[in-house]
């Protein structure tokens, strides 16, 4: 894999930088214009993510500008909640495109001028066959299409026809406008595109105002002339389009000629980057809903907790290339655990809860600790944390016959709690069914703060929460949406999803400092990992998701390599 490490600040070099580097210097483009532009039919996703930061980081860089263009031409798929949901997006991305906000729907009135100029060209033609005919008649790679019988009509003919399609008065699918190209060209998208077609469906934007509609190649080009844009840059899959797209800016009067770039789009592996397949696992309920933490879309990741630093920084390291390959998620979390190593406080929590009593302490009193909120950060300063009789541990932190490496608690040893006090076991108590139910340990009051003046050592340092002090809460840990690296290579994505991607835990008790935070708020979770404040948090319940583990699992890969 091919990902550098980029500092911020440091010049980013790839061929569309190069491109823009040269463009700028020898004067062919004044000023740098780029533009994002998704179709409003489905949310973001993280690869849409890579887009953003390209096209906006690149404005930024140059002294230029990028513009929000919805390529709205499809009314079929389009809503408004997209079209909310997008803005929303890119704007908690980091990235402001100030007064230019453009829609495709916009530019219909004089899209349709410029049909009719082709026309009257002899340069489009109404076809009537229908969109199979057009199929069977396109050809293959290795064959040339055929021309359509409509193809010689005249062009008194074809305005006419064209302004009847305008008017409503045929079936959607009965007549579609092409282009005249040629249905010989070695380039398929070239043998007399389709360029408009009958669509008696109400537009989000433009309501009924049209009942015919341009398609992608005849809107994409021409929306970028008439807003100026310099570079055009969009994902591979939109090579083979760019001769249309050139022979469009060609034969139409437009008031620029913008240039497209292609580069790769990125995959990242045990997930899905298709809103088609995005949409599905929303509408069969696979998850939550478009915004589920284990979602790859921008809402999915903000919700998990993901700082919108960390995706920039990701989409600057995975790079801008021509060549197709996978991403592994480890790099994404990687990126995110470095930034929230830097910014998130640190707490305490107890995800699963085991109750332990201090016998020698004494009963009704409390005192208050000092811990350190970040040691990454030392501005971020101290908190003060209650502690008491009766404690909670991680279950997993004791165990019955230990193993000789495990350093946590066992009846006879002794631990540190964090901040606190040594502590030694001396019973776990169990109840009919044989299950642990409680600890009763002794602590060592010498050790405030936790160090033994005398010197001793523990091996292991845990975490703990106060019983009486403690907020309970519900903490949901996430895996991998998906099972295997590239869900749907051998088959079914459906069937690669992974069954154990959520787990709930609705008995985890916290810290007091946890209760009452903004959704949104990211804390560590000491030994656990990072955490962010859920939505559907209330005052009496707080709900955390697990945004990344503690573990250094990309590290770990890099290592080995
Ligand atoms: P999908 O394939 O997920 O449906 P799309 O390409 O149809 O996505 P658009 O809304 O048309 O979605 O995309 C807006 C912009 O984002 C386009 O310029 C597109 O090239 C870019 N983009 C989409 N997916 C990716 C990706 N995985 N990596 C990089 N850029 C992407
Ligand atoms: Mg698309």
């Amino acid at each position: 894999m091919s990902t550098k490490s980029v500092a911020p600040g440091e010049e980013l070099q790839d061929f569309i930088r190069d491109i823009v580097r040269d463009d700028l210097a020898s004067g062919r483009v004044k000023s740098l214009l780029t533009r994002f532009p998704p179709e409003p039919n489905g949310y973001l996703h993280i690869g849409h993510a890579k887009s953003i930061v390209l096209n906006f980081g690149l404005a930024q860089e140059f002294g230029g500008q990028c513009n929000l263009r919805f390529d709205d031409t499809n009314p079929v798929r389009e809503e408004m909640e997209y079209i909310d949901s997008i803005q929303e997006n890119v704007r908690w991305l980091g990235y402001d495109w100030g007064d230019n906000l453009f829609y495709a729907s916009d530019y219909f009135q004089q899209l349709y001028e410029w049909a009719e100029y082709l026309i009257n060209e002899g340069k489009a033609y109404i076809d009537d066959q229908s969109a199979e005919e057009i199929r069977e008649t396109r050809g293959t790679l290795k064959q040339p299409g055929k021309n359509s019988p409509y193809r010689e009509r005249s062009v008194a003919e074809n305005l006419d026809l064209f302004r009847r399609m305008k008017a409503g008065e045929f079936a959607a699918g009965s007549r579609v406008l092409r282009a005249k190209i040629d249905m010989a060209s070695g380039n398929v998208n070239m043998r007399d595109p389709v360029i408009y077609r009958i669509l008696h469906s109400p537009h989000p934007r433009t309501g009924d105002a049209w009942c015919i509609y341009p398609n992608y190649d005849f809107a994409h080009g021409q929306s970028d002339a008439i807003e100026h844009i310099t570079h055009s840059i969009c994902t591979l899959e939109f090579a083979d389009h760019r001769p249309l797209y050139d022979w469009f800016i060609e034969n139409l009067p437009v008031p620029a000629r913008p240039r497209q770039y292609e580069f790769s789009r990125l995959n990242i592996s045990h997930t899905v980057l298709s809103k088609r397949r995005l949409i599905q696992l929303v509408e069969e309920e696979h998850v939550k809903g478009w915004d589920d933490p284990r979602m790859p879309t921008i809402s999915g990741l903000k919700r998990r907790g993901y700082p919108p630093a960390a995706l920039r920084d990701f989409a600057r390291r995975v790079g801008v290339t021509k060549s197709d390959n996978l991403i592994e998620m480890a790099l994404l979390e990687y990126c995110v655990r470095e930034r929230l190593n830097k910014t998130a406080e640190r707490r305490l929590a107890v995800l699963k809860p085991l109750k332990v009593v201090i016998e020698n302490y004494p009963e009704g009193e409390e005192e208050t600790l000092e811990a350190i909120n970040n040691p990454e950060d030392p501005q971020a300063g101290k908190r003060m944390l209650p502690f008491s009789r009766e404690l909670y541990i991680e279950r997993d932190d004791f165990m019955e016959d230990p193993p000789r490496k495990f350093f946590r608690l066992a009846v006879g040893r002794e631990v540190r709690l964090r901040y606190a006090y040594f502590i030694t076991c001396r019973e776990a108590v169990k109840n009919a069914e044989g299950e642990i139910t409680e600890l009763r340990c002794t602590y060592d009051p010498a050790t405030r703060g936790g160090d033994a003046p005398d010197g001793r050592k523990v091996k292991g340092t845990i975490h703990w929460v106060s019983a009486a002090h403690a907020v309970p809460g519900e903490v949901r840990l996430y895996d991998h949406l998906f099972k295997v690296p590239e869900p749907g290579s051998d088959g079914d994505y459906i069937a690669d999803l992974n069954p154990d991607s959520l787990t709930v835990l609705s008995e985890a008790m916290l810290e007091p400092s946890l209760a009452g935070l903004e959704p949104g708020s990211a804390v560590q979770f000491e030994r656990q990992g990072y955490f962010a404040v859920d939505p559907d948090s209330s005052p009496e319940k707080p709900v955390f998701n697990r945004t990344v583990a503690l573990r250094d699992s990309w590290a770990k890969i890099q290592a080995k390599k």
